[in-house]
């Protein structure tokens, strides 16, 4: 996939806030340093969690939203969760704001979990998952604070 960011979609790096990318096999996540809350960004090779975690990708898919693809997190209750999907649910937290990790789903009100497909709930005009591999930019104004 030949994009930007898997978090806000942008392309462009900064000396600051660079672009970063998962050097896992097979895996196509870019993320900002400050998108993906990374403390020191690796001289080296640079995994996402879920390369770093060994976990077989079968089993690893958001707690949030269909997709399994893009920059994923661990959630509090041993799952995964997307960095958006997170940003973009109200009620879900981040443990450490600086770290984003572990995803605090228990917030959640349960019937939205019912759903299967959080993500959709409450999206205005729409109920349409969006298009695989993109996600909606939107203001992250919880991101703004982390620095
Ligand atoms: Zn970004
Ligand atoms: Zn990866
Ligand atoms: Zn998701």
């Amino acid at each position: 996939m030949v994009g930007g960011c898997c978090v806000c979609s942008d392309e462009r790096g900064w000396a600051e806030n660079p672009l970063v990318y998962c050097d896992g096999h097979g895996c196509n996540v870019a993320v900002h340093q400050a998108c993906y809350g990374i403390v020191q960004v690796p001289t080296g090779p640079w995994f996402c969690r879920k390369c770093e975690s060994q976990e077989r990708a079968a089993r690893v898919r958001c707690e949030l939203c269909p997709h399994k693809d893009g920059a994923l997190k661990r959630t509090d209750n041993g799952g995964w969760a997307h960095v958006v999907c997170a940003l973009y649910i109200p009620e879900v937290q981040f443990a450490n704001v600086l770290t984003m990790e572990p995803i605090v789903l228990q917030y959640v009100p349960h019937d939205r979990f019912k759903q299967g497909k959080i993500r959709d709930f409450g999206i205005s005009g729409s109920s349409r998952p969006p298009p695989h591999g993109s996600f909606p930019v939107y203001p992250d104004p919880r991101l703004l604070g982390v620095r």
